[in-house]
């Protein structure tokens, strides 16, 4: 019985507490616990707060609090019958009887059968109770709850057969009472039937009983028809991945009946290691609206107790009747109404389809993700026509992976052919802005600072934005029609080979942009060790602020194999980023702890305006970057440069350096550079490329930057691309500074050396201590030098 229906004078025993989160808690930790005596005192005029003394002190709660509390009666009865005919009455200590009185009740476990309308509930529930309950092969047969009780391992089970439904919405009858029923009687386990021949559509359900987090076993009901279909399911490791366990059964004629039940035993004891609370992730943008949501839920507690704040949240987002009233006692319901709306506009914007079906859409994704990867065998699927036949070709087993590259192939061509005619003009655009400003200024500090430091360095950078947003649009497009998800998908098995998970590809690919959304996109992996693995790897996917240095430096000296190059010090990055995730599973992480599901969303034809407005909010953080981080080291870099002043004719071009002049002259930058160089010289670095590398550790993009301001060239020369000026000598007669091999060198150290700031912080952040964020400097700046070394032995070689 429940606490409210004690009376007043009477005694009885903390069973349970039922209900939620931080309700439960506060029960819990103001003496509530299993086992506890506790007595109705008083109660109030309205019969509403209930006094209670219960260790020694006395609580008020009320009734709709008490309700929550399971307890047993102590009735002078059930000692007197325990003891009977002992002699050992007199001396029964109160604690025993309540002992004895706890133990009898939690020996009992309530369980509520629950599944979609004809998947054999009531077949399970007579097999299990003796019953005789009428089964029939269509719809609406069990119109409410029956109930049956029976004993199974040493435990006594009541049993409800609830009415068939497809979905916990508050649309049918059915589906309210089996929703009523679940809030108001909070039973111990559900079991979710499903067809196990049909599980894409059964599963929905099984997701909205996820977000309830409840405890939970599934049954994987008609099992033999299953197997007579030829398909077979690894059922252990699809239980694992959504975080509930699943017992294959024949309700007909009760095979597997015995399994499930000692599972239920084991998931209500707690000693199931299956059990897990997942989180069916339903995409950024919904994610972030609920996250907001959820937060304002469950400050009050009156509201999460009864439903968990993730359940009732999605619930709200789909303008469910029942979750808006029951938040509308809440005080912050205008709130939530407004976050929601805002939300929702936002998010059917972006996806030009409503919330609700987008919801039911990420849904049926998570769970063909699922079943892709546990299923074998021909899969009849239920999403759409066109998904499935565009699934045949994309994820087939010959096309896959050729298609693939070749997307891949399509979009480098994109980003650096396509790409190369805008960046003329922008190119020139800048030059042009530069002898403008140049003549309308007099001459002085300010003026070189404004034309070398500012308009050089920045404008060094900027004219690659083309090619960056041409990446972002392919990545953006990729993501937004779905095609991202089955290339990982595809890539599943290549990325076991090294320990990881096909979810970890889609991280990887977008570090082709930049590395910190990438990094914090890595989120989505579930397992701990898989995601700080494919965080720690990301850097070395080259990103977009160093493709102007690749840009620049194979333009300059490898144009005539510009394409072969660029593909093998990508290659280069990956191959690192593989060798890496192949050490750190070995020697740090050596298991994986969790399965876990990769989504497959349906196929849908991006709207321009969501593809557009994904490209535009990446080209934003790169334009922000330009305007703040690398103006400012633009202008540091050319200051350091610029001073200290000796000479007034040799102003801003310390390009005229030779041997012959007194080394006091150097500028700051030039000491510094100088002052390393020589551990980079090994590598064939001149001293302004060690500067370069040194400025690019704030961002990469400065890295051309800063060799845009060492390299300023002359007055006369003022259009010569910096390309043309890397390779001119410094002084008549000296060699130039850069040599192919010395190039290439330069690129692969640029490529793999210690990570950006923003990337640092990102890993620190994403890993949760900077132990993650240190290694990953020092780790990739020793494989950089490294590889940039033996790189440059060969190169000097062979060029
Ligand atoms: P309910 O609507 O969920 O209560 O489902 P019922 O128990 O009424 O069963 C629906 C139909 O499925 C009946 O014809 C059952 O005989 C049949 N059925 C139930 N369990 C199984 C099973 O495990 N295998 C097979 N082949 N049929 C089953
Ligand atoms: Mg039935």
């Amino acid at each position: 019985m429940r606490l409210n229906e004690l009376n007043v004078g009477q005694k009885a025993v903390v069973v349970k507490i039922l209900g939620h989160g931080a309700f439960r808690k506060r029960l819990i930790e103001m003496g509530f616990v299993k086992g506890k005596e506790i007595t109705a005192v008083l109660s109030a005029p309205l019969r509403d707060p209930v006094k209670y003394s219960l260790m020694g002190y006395e609580v008020s709660l009320r009734h709709s609090e008490a309700r929550l509390v399971e307890v047993a009666p102590v009735t002078d009865g059930s000692s007197r019958h325990r003891d009977s005919g002992a002699a050992s009455l007199r001396t029964t200590s109160e604690p025993a009887v309540a002992n004895d009185v706890y133990a009898r009740a939690s020996r009992t476990i309530n369980v509520a059968l629950i599944g979609n309308p004809n998947c054999g509930k009531t077949s399970l529930f007579n097999i299990a109770s003796g019953a005789r309950e009428h089964v029939g092969n269509y719809s609406g047969v069990t119109v409410e709850a029956k109930t049956g009780t029976f004993t199974h391992g040493g435990y006594k089970f009541n049993i409800v057969d609830l009415p068939g439904t497809y979905s916990l919405s508050s649309y049918s009858p059915e589906e309210l009472y089996v929703r009523r029923y679940l809030r108001d009687e909070t039973p111990d386990v559900i079991v979710n039937v499903v067809v196990a021949s049909n599980l894409e559509r059964n599963l929905y359900l099984t997701t909205e009983l996820i977000d309830m987090d409840r405890s939970m076993v599934i049954a994987l009901n008609m099992y033999d028809e299953l197997k007579n279909s030829g398909q077979t399911l690894d059922y252990e490791l699809l239980g694992s991945m959504i975080g509930v366990p699943m017992v294959p059964t024949v309700s007909k004629t009760g095979e597997g009946v015995d399994r499930l039940f000692d599972t239920i035993i084991r998931v209500y004891e707690g000693r199931d290691e299956q059990v897990r609370h997942v989180h069916v992730n339903l995409g950024d943008d919904i994610e972030g609206v609920l996250r907001g949501i959820i937060d304002i839920i469950k400050t009050d507690r009156s509201i999460s107790q009864q439903f968990s704040p993730r359940y009732l949240a999605i619930k709200f987002m789909e303008q469910d009747r029942e979750a808006e009233q029951l938040l509308a006692h809440s005080a912050f319901y205008e709130k939530l109404l407004q976050m929601r709306d805002n939300g929702r506009k936002e998010v059917e914007r972006l996806r030009d389809e409503d919330l609700t079906s987008a919801i039911a859409a990420e849904k049926y994704g998570y769970i063909d993700g699922a079943l892709a990867e546990t299923i074998k065998g021909e899969r009849t699927s239920s999403a759409t026509r066109s998904t499935a036949i565009i699934d045949a070709f994309v994820t087939n087993r010959l096309f896959g992976i050729p298609l693939f590259l070749a997307v891949m192939f399509g979009i480098f061509w994109l980003t650096f052919s396509v790409g190369n005619y805008p960046m003329e003009w922008i190119e020139s655009g800048v030059a042009w802005i530069g002898r403008q400003v140049g003549d309308l200024m007099a001459e002085g500090p300010l003026r070189d600072m404004i034309c070398d430091g500012i308009i050089g360095g920045v404008g060094s950078v900027i004219v690659f934005l083309p090619n960056i947003m041409i990446l972002y649009f392919c990545i953006s497009f990729m993501e937004d029609s779905g095609y991202m998800a089955r290339a990982a998908f595809i890539m599943d098995r290549a990325m076991h080979k090294i320990g990881l998970h096909g979810k970890s590809f889609i991280p990887l690919v977008m570090g082709f942009g930049c590395n910190v959304p990438a990094i914090m996109a890595s989120r989505a992996i579930e397992s701990r060790s898989s995601r700080l693995i494919t965080i720690l790897i990301n850097p070395f996917i080259s990103c977009s602020a160093r493709l102007p240095i690749f840009l620049l430096l194979v333009g300059t000296f490898f144009s005539a194999h510009a394409a072969l190059t660029f593909f093998a010090l990508y290659a280069l990055g990956v191959i690192m980023a593989i060798i890496t995730a192949k050490l750190l599973r070995r020697f740090v992480w050596p298991t994986d702890e969790t399965p876990f599901v990769m989504e497959l969303p349906p196929y849908r034809v991006p709207t321009m305006k969501a593809t557009l407005s994904h490209m535009w909010s990446k080209a934003r953080q790169y334009l922000r970057k330009m305007g703040g981080i690398i103006l400012v080291g633009c202008i540091i870099v050319w200051a350091l440069n610029y001073f200290p002043r000796h000479d007034e004719n040799n102003t801003a071009t310390i390009a005229v350096e030779t041997e012959s002049i007194d080394p006091s002259s150097d500028s700051y930058l030039e000491m510094m550079g100088k002052a390393v160089n020589p551990v980079m010289k090994p590598l064939g670095f001149h001293w302004r490329a060690t500067v370069a590398a040194i400025a690019g550790i704030p961002a990469k993009e400065i890295v051309v930057s800063t060799l845009g301001v060492l390299y300023t060239g002359d007055e006369e020369a003022d259009d010569t691309t910096l390309g043309a000026r890397l390779t001119t000598p410094p002084a008549p007669g000296a060699a130039p500074d850069f040599t192919p091999a010395a190039a290439l060198a330069f690129m692969v150290f640029i490529l793999l050396y210690c990570p950006c700031i923003a990337t640092v912080v990102a890993v620190t952040k994403e890993c949760g201590s900077w132990r993650y964020g240190l290694f990953s400097i020092v780790y990739n700046t020793m494989l950089a030098w490294i590889t940039a070394f033996v790189i440059y032995r060969i190169a000097v070689m062979i060029l």
